[in-house]
């Protein structure tokens, strides 16, 4: 039995049945694989990479190396919207929701403090109720006001590592149905991290906005819950990050990994074993994550 088989030779073999066992038996995913290994006759089955098989670890490395650059250079974040929009202060004045007095103690005890959100002091000051302020800011952002109701902290866990819930102030809220996954924002939604997450989870994101207090509640109930293992890098180039990547890959021998980044940070989820179709997140034990810092400055593979 042969061990090694060119993909001239490929068409001879199966094409009888083509149709119904190709999907069984895939060529490796990376595009300038050299080999022309079948999966059939290699002893590896995984690691898959978005979607591809890599007959080798210099394949897996290759496919690693490209998602890498793609999502550094590739313009693979947010697209960069301009929206011009009113100031929460002005928005609440021009409703007859504060007073112009209220709006300048609540701006005059921002600038003093040096911090805070301006709806936090209005809130803080009892100038306004946290409903009105959240639905000032759904306005603002032109996204819904969303209620924590049924959010539950150690299903809602493995969305994302917590490293990145922590860091951008996101909360994945509930999923409904098989599609779809809720996601509120401390202030204001974040395109950029709610398509990344539309990219890692495969489900139909729908962005908006808490009250702050429950957002905080809710948020430091997730960030207690357990989370799936991580490992975490700083790289000091992206060739680094991809070595790293590609180790754990090879490592761990995912049944599927993805790539995506959130601003500075580069995130790779592997799936140890295919996930239950029943749930549209899969559980913390079923799933991995690297998370990495990256700069954009010099890094070049
Ligand atoms: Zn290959």
């Amino acid at each position: 039995m042969p061990v090694l088989m060119k993909r001239t030779e490929k068409q001879a073999q199966i094409s009888p049945v083509e149709g119904a066992t190709s999907a069984l038996f895939p060529q490796c995913g990376n595009p300038n694989c050299k080999s022309g290994w079948l999966r059939l006759w290699r002893s590896r089955d995984v690691p898959v990479f978005e979607g591809k098989w890599a007959c080798s670890t210099l394949c897996a490395r290759e496919l690693i190396e490209s998602a890498v650059l793609r999502e550094v250079h590739g313009g693979m974040g947010a697209p960069v919207v301009h929206q011009h929009r009113v100031p929460l202060g002005l928005l609440l004045l021009s409703q007859k929701q504060i007073t112009q007095e209220q709006l300048r103690r609540a701006l005059d005890a921002q600038a003093k403090a040096g911090t805070g959100r301006l709806g936090e002091w209005l809130v803080r000051q009892k100038a306004a109720a946290p409903e009105q302020v959240a639905r000032a800011l759904a306005a603002q952002w032109g996204c819904p006001v969303l209620s924590v109701d049924n959010f539950h902290a150690a299903m809602m866990a493995p969305a994302l590592p917590r490293l990145l819930a922590d860091s951008f102030g996101v909360l994945p809220l509930r999923t409904a149905g098989q599609t779809l996954l809720y996601l509120a924002f401390e202030s204001r939604p974040d395109s950029c991290i709610t398509l990344a997450l539309e990219r890692m989870t495969g489900l139909k994101c729908e962005a908006g906005v808490l009250c702050d207090s429950e957002f905080e509640r809710a948020h430091a109930a997730l960030l207690r819950a357990s989370f799936p293992k991580v490992r975490l890098l700083e790289a000091t180039s992206l060739r680094g990050v991809a070595h790293a990547m590609t180790a754990m890959v090879e490592e761990r021998r995912p049944v599927e990994a993805r790539l995506v980044r959130m601003h500075n940070y580069l995130w790779l989820r592997l799936w140890r074993r295919a996930g239950s179709q029943r749930r549209p997140l899969p559980s913390a034990d079923e799933i991995e994550d690297m998370v990495c810092t990256f700069s954009t400055e010099p890094g070049i593979l």
